[in-house]
């Protein structure tokens, strides 16, 4: 075949692959160009997952009626004028892109008045090509629609996942535009429902209330920057307590120069600095914006523009670093510093009074010599010198004494005295249980009285649907509502919550994890016993006690909970004559 020049309209096509890849990927072109034309009022509205419709509204400063139409010829742009420019590119767009792009796979219709004009044009294009252009009445700014994305290109539109899932895209995508910049008011509509709106009044915490929610802004931390305000790197934001902590890694948000970046090693170095604050597995909620000088920055790696090289990474890896550490220290009383003291305070137990142990062990599973299980925790650091406290060995048959506190149950072994925590123990007991259940596809459902809706992530959303029998597996019976929002219908029988909706999220996250090492349903197990574990400060008959231990003495291993804090300290025969000075 004779080599030929691609024809304008078929280039075009390929390069819009690469901008326009989904819904998401053309709101966030046009939302950039809004912002780009110094708006502060950006409204974005989607139908059918944008699939069908997506329109942006700006009050930017509009486009003159000469330059409407060459707006979507490719590489037109207003913003780069010299190559010395592409060295500091403040400005979103500088490729002339986004425009063409869109326009070749959708059919689009642009209006803009620019300020100062008394009426707008507005422009008409399918595939690429203009088929109208009339004048017409508009307020100032300019407002574009995309109708019928990739109609025209049936294999790229056979990529996209379902409307709902696609529209939770295009949420996340804006609820970080609306949180980059706090000081311009954005609006999203899915659906025609609102799904939020923010002020714009350039408050970062108010920006957080309206998309995460108020109780989560209200318990975020502003860093603080230490007096380090004309440093050439400046870090500020918001970053969570920990226990706003969240079961995967989906909630840092980190900016570079208003640009939200996917930065694998600024990320790493946000999660470093919660070292020690957060228990094993659970990860921040940020929202990050670091500052550094343009140059410092190549923003040109990739037409999306979501990976960013930075000149300096080491330096601006130390800043980050350093500004989360120091918020969190000043904030934070010192125990939570320690892990010795995360164990759940006495007197949160619900008042429940069902069994507790709905799903019995089977009793021919032979108890187990656990290999010894890896201990993460010191012996209690007041008797440094002594043999360790926590059992290595498997658990022999133990006579319950009797309950302490209401959250230890003390029993006496062939080797002296065991103190066993009821709520670690129980916690152990009931992830050995339901990883069995989910392994052997057996869940027990139990269905609720008053079905709960719930409303999920973007992520949680593409989990579910990409893990629907998974889930079901694990005994949640959850039915599609509409966008993000589902119906609970029936959660594990063993979960013993007052908040299944809560309970669900945290599983989800839990499952959507990824980090290799666990199974989904080691990890789904988890959470659930977490939220399922009698609680300290829960009364305990002697018959509960009992089968509670009888149970631990089942599990495969028995010393730990499944966060890896020992569920019992042991007191041998040989320490206690030892205390008592009977030895000597
Ligand atoms: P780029 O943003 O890389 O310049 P685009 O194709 O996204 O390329 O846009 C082309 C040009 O159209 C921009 O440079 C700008 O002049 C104009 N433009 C696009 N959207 C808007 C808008 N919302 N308000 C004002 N001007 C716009
Ligand atoms: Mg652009």
């Amino acid at each position: 075949m004779p080599i030929r020049v691609l024809s304008p309209q078929i280039a075009s096509k390929i390069a819009a692959g690469e901008v326009t890849e989904r819904p998401m990927s053309v709101v966030k072109e046009l939302v950039e160009n809004s912002l780009d034309a110094g708006a502060t009022r950006i409204s974005v509205e989607i139908k059918g997952g944008g699939i069908e419709y997506i329109r942006v509204t700006d009050n930017g400063v509009g486009i003159a009626e000469d330059e409407m139409a060459v707006a979507f010829e490719r590489f037109a742009t207003s913003k780069l004028v010299s190559d010395g420019d592409l060295e500091s590119v403040g400005t979103f767009g500088f490729r002339g892109e986004a425009l063409p792009s869109i326009a070749a796979v959708s059919r689009v219709t642009m209006v803009s008045r620019p300020q100062g004009e008394d009426s707008g044009i507005q422009v008409d294009l399918n595939a690429g090509s203009l088929i109208r252009k009339q004048q017409v009445g508009a307020a100032p700014g300019t407002s574009v629609t995309v109708r019928g994305l990739f109609h025209n290109l049936p294999a790229r539109r056979k990529f996209l996942s379902s409307a709902a899932s696609e529209a939770t895209r295009v949420q996340s995508a804006v609820g970080r535009f609306a949180l980059a910049r706090p000081d311009v008011s954005f609006s999203l509509t899915v659906e025609a429902r609102s799904q939020f709106v923010t002020n714009g009044s350039g408050s970062l915490r108010e920006a957080m209330a309206a998309v995460y929610g108020a109780d989560v802004a209200e318990a975020m931390l502003d860093i603080e920057t230490q007096g380090r305000d004309d440093a050439p790197i400046q870090v500020g934001g918001l970053i969570g307590r920990p226990s706003l902590a969240r079961s995967n890694r989906n909630h840092v948000t980190i900016y570079v120069n208003g640009r939200w970046v996917q930065n694998r090693s600024l990320t790493f170095a946000l999660h470093e600095a919660y070292r020690g604050f957060l228990m094993e597995r659970r990860f921040p909620i940020a929202v990050v914006s670091i500052v550094v000088p343009y140059e410092e920055v190549d923003v040109n790696v990739h037409p999306s523009k979501t990976e960013v090289r930075i000149r300096d990474e080491g330096r601006v890896f130390a800043a980050l670093q350093r500004a989360v550490r120091e918020t969190l220290t000043a904030n934070l009383p010192v125990q939570e510093l320690s892990t010795r003291h995360t164990m759940p305070s006495v007197g949160t137990a619900p008042a429940d009074s069902r069994s507790f142990w709905p799903i019995p062990l089977p009793q021919d599973q032979a108890t187990q010599d656990g290999a010894t299980p890896g201990l993460p925790l010191q012996t209690d650091p007041v008797q440094p010198s002594q043999q360790p406290l926590i059992p290595h060995r498997a658990l022999p048959a133990l006579r319950v004494v009797g309950q302490i506190k209401t959250t230890y149950i003390a029993a006496e072994g062939p080797d002296g005295m065991y103190l066993i925590d009821q709520h670690a123990a129980h916690e152990r007991v009931l992830f050995e249980t339901i990883k069995e259940a989910a392994r052997t596809g057996s869940p027990s459902v139990q269905g609720l009285m008053e079905p709960a809706t719930v409303d999920l992530t973007p992520e949680q959303v593409e989990f579910v649907e990409a893990h629907r029998p998974s889930v079901k597996g694990l005994g949640f019976d959850l039915e599609e509502f509409g966008g993000t929002t589902f119906v609970l219908r029936g959660v594990p029988a063993l979960l013993v919550s007052e908040d299944p909706p809560g309970a669900l999220r945290d599983v989800l996250d839990m499952m959507a994890e990824g980090g290799g090492y666990e199974s989904w349903e080691e990890r789904a197990a988890y959470s659930l016993a977490c939220h399922s574990a009698i609680r300290a400060g829960k009364v305990l008959t002697l018959r509960e006690t009992e089968e509670l231990v009888r149970q631990l003495e089942q599990c495969s291993q028995p010393h730990t909970c499944p966060h890896g804090r020992p569920t019992m300290i042991h007191l041998s025969q040989s320490r206690l004559e030892e205390e008592f000075g009977r030895r000597g």
